[in-house]
């Protein structure tokens, strides 16, 4: 119950609509008599008085009320203290709360309790009230009895619950009601059910059906479950199949038959719950044979004109190859088209264009943005700084569609057409792109003023900041989750071909489920970056984040998706270490010469050696023998499914500062004893020295090496 606004300027004073009437002259003073007669006077009820003598009624003390049902000679009533004792007990995504009554109800027994409910799952201390999804039982409102169940929340997020304690007069007192609050943090949650499943295609044997995501994933989806039968048979004679991607084909299926499936979704927390059962029938073999002969003047249509087509680009090719040995200057764009076209894609794989290809940048704005009314946004707060204005988040409501959380960034007044061009660059970028781990633009203001680019809000901003917030309050399992949506949103990215100088300058956000997602290649993560570097900065006119860039990149501007390895690889050692700063307090310069004499990042505390190893896999000299961000989803995968490869921690892994890691010095791991370790670092003279002080197991050494 809100609070009541526009009441009368002094909040003390009530029941105005009640003054006390001095018709009745008969009673006196702190007596009440309601109606003319020759009954007696009553004393005014206990909380109410009166002023003068011959009152109809008496009025309420200041801070004491009466409902408006409530008859004259009962006493005033105030409002109810705070619930007490709040006991809250949550269950992954879901929460039991109990609390005993307040300690004064106010002198009235029509208490009820209202919940409010706010999630903070941003971290920065900003709370917001809880969308419409989260479920309350027995209702929000109005509870008679002192518990409620609340389900539905959102993995990993804080809440804050407020129980407010109400009565029949709250709604006349100027003040909020009294509550209790409790914060509670969710849990890992299995994902939700999959709502709906659609049948791609079906012939006589099989059938072909895709589902969207579960609403809510609560992490990584590993796989999908999908299980079925005959709707003739008993659901004991299921057969059950796994799926990596959201679409499968069934095969093996009776002609004409219909089929009941269900699919469910997998994360590391486990099952999901099953979809609802849904039914679909393969084709019959009258069906299969009608849908033949229908199809064949298509396919044959089709052939033929495929087979025209082709000649044609034959034709123009060498046309074009001819005209191409007289005329030399071709532009800018068409080499990109090529580039773009040539060589190594598969076709029909959709590829990034460079907005800049573009005479004019605002056509590929147009092209690729949607422009979006300003008065379907409401800006609510600053969150951030970008490279060209504030950052903010706020809520967006396209018509006919749900109010959504959005990020908004503007570019600050007073800028440049270049500014403006740079900064809705990142919208003609961002909006080619449609990945789960790729931040999805909603679209641009830029009809009105402050310019504005809209995307999905990311509950837990920047990731590095987030680690450093939370430090250690992940498993390795969920930190190589997040690793695995970062290398997930990269390989998407790589295989659109795009690649940017500013690759490894990208922002990776979080959102409330803790997914990870790549942003575009905003500067602010490294605008205070050390720039005291001549050679290396200034040089390659631009800043350059020196110590997430590979070596090639740095020194001849070789950038490339294998350099965008180099720096995932160093974002792995940022998340393993919750966001310490990589090489420390380094200058750029030391970093540049260790890294060219073979030192690379020691391992993190507590990090398992399988990840590690895969750091220095990234961290290649030879760009060539860098995996590739497709090999480094499966590598996080297999991880994943088989938790045990994360158990063996990497050597010296307990230290904080550890000096860079001489990749030149067999790793003593590789050994089998410590004198074979020695010999092979050339100090096979301390062997006896060693076996005298006890050093005589891997262990021991790596205490003192820590020492
Ligand atoms: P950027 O200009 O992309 O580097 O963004 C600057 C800062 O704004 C980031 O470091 C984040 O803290 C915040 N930010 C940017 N985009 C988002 C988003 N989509 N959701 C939440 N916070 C964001």
């Amino acid at each position: 119950m809100a609070p009541i606004l526009g009441k009368p300027e002094d909040p003390l004073m009530n029941n105005y609509a009640e003054e006390e009437s001095t018709l009745n002259s008969s009673c006196p003073s702190g007596t009440f008599k309601a109606n003319q007669g020759d009954e007696a006077c009553t004393h005014c009820p206990i909380n109410s008085r009166t002023t003068s003598e011959g009152a109809t009624n008496c009025v309420c003390r200041n801070g004491y009320y009466r409902a408006d049902l409530d008859p004259l000679d009962m006493p005033c009533t105030t409002i109810p203290s705070a619930p007490q004792s709040v006991i809250s007990s949550v269950n992954e995504t879901s929460l039991m709360l109990e609390w005993t009554p307040p300690r004064d109800s106010g002198g009235r027994e029509d208490l009820v309790y209202n919940i409010i409910c706010k999630s903070c799952g941003s971290g920065r201390g900003a709370c917001t009230r809880c969308g419409d999804n989260v479920q309350y039982a027995p209702r929000q409102l109005g509870l008679t009895e002192p518990r409620i169940y609340i389900s539905d929340l959102l993995a990993h997020t804080q809440y804050t619950f407020e129980i407010q304690a109400v009565n029949g007069v709250t709604d006349q007192s100027p003040f909020s009601p009294q509550f209790a609050s409790v914060n509670i943090t969710t849990n890992q949650a299995a994902p939700s059910a999959v709502s709906i499943m659609h049948q791609v295609s079906r012939t006589v044997d099989s059938i072909t059906l895709s589902w969207s995501q579960p609403d809510q994933p609560n992490g990584v989806i590993l796989d999908y479950e999908l299980q079925y039968y005959e709707k003739e048979l008993s659901e004991y004679n299921a057969t059950a199949i796994k799926s990596p991607t959201n679409t499968v084909t069934v095969q093996g299926l009776k002609a004409g038959a219909i089929y009941v499936f269900q699919v469910r979704a997998r994360t590391v927390a486990g099952y999901g719950r099953y979809s609802g059962k849904m039914y679909f029938q393969t084709m019959t073999e009258a069906e299969y044979q009608t849908s033949i002969q229908e199809k064949l003047p298509l396919i044959v249509g089709s052939s033929a004109a495929g087979l025209v087509f082709l000649i044609a680009v034959v034709v123009i090719a060498i046309v074009c190859n001819r005209r191409r040995g007289f005329e030399r200057a071709d532009s800018e764009y068409t080499d990109k088209l090529q580039h773009y076209t040539s060589g190594h894609m598969t076709p029909g794989m959709k590829i990034y264009i460079d907005p800049f290809t573009y005479e004019d940048p605002n056509e590929a704005v147009r092209e690729f943005a949607k422009e979006i009314d300003i008065s379907c946004v409401k800006i609510e707060q600053v969150i951030g700084a970008g490279e060209f204005g504030e950052v903010c988040s706020g809520h967006l409501k396209l018509p006919g569609k749900r109010e959504i959380f959005v990020a908004i960034k503007t570019l600050k007044s007073g800028y440049t057409e270049k500014q403006r061009r740079d900064f809705l660059s990142e919208a003609s970028i961002m909006g080619q792109f449609d990945h789960p781990n790729v931040i999805h633009l909603e679209g641009v203001v830029t009809k009105s003023t402050p310019v504005m680019i809209i995307t999905e809000f990311m509950e837990n901003g920047s990731l590095d900041s987030f680690l450093r917030q939370n430090d250690g309050q992940f498993t390795v399992i969920q930190l190589v989750g997040m690793l695995r949506g970062i290398a997930a949103g990269m390989k998407y990215l790589a295989d659109m071909n795009y690649v940017h100088r500013d690759l490894a300058a990208r922002n990776i956000l979080v959102n409330s489920n803790l997914v990870c997602k790549v942003s575009d290649f905003g500067l602010s993560r490294f605008l205070e970056d050390d720039t005291s570097d001549p050679t290396y900065t200034s040089a390659l006119g631009g800043k350059i984040p020196i110590r997430w860039t590979a070596p090639e990149a740095i020194q001849y501007r070789k950038f490339t998706s294998a350099s965008d390895v180099w720096s995932y690889g160093i974002v792995m050692w940022e998340v393993m270490s919750y966001g310490e700063r990589p090489y420390w307090d380094m200058t750029n310069q030391d970093v540049i010469n260790a890294i060219e004499q073979d030192y690379r990042l020691p391992p993190p505390m507590d990090c398992p050696s399988a990840l590690h190893q895969l750091m220095l896999d990234c961290w290649q000299k030879d760009r060539n023998h860098r995996p590739k961000f497709g090999q480094i989803v499966n590598t996080l995968d297999k991880m994943i499914r088989n938790p045990n490869s994360l158990k063996a921690m990497a050597p010296l892994s307990s230290g904080i500062n550890l000096p860079l890691l001489d990749r030149t010095i067999p790793d003593y791991t590789s050994f089998n004893t410590v004198d074979e370790w020695l010999e092979a670092i050339k100090m096979g003279q301390y062997k006896e020295s060693f076996a005298n002080a006890g050093f005589t197991s891997f262990d021991v050494v790596s205490q003192m090496m820590m020492e």
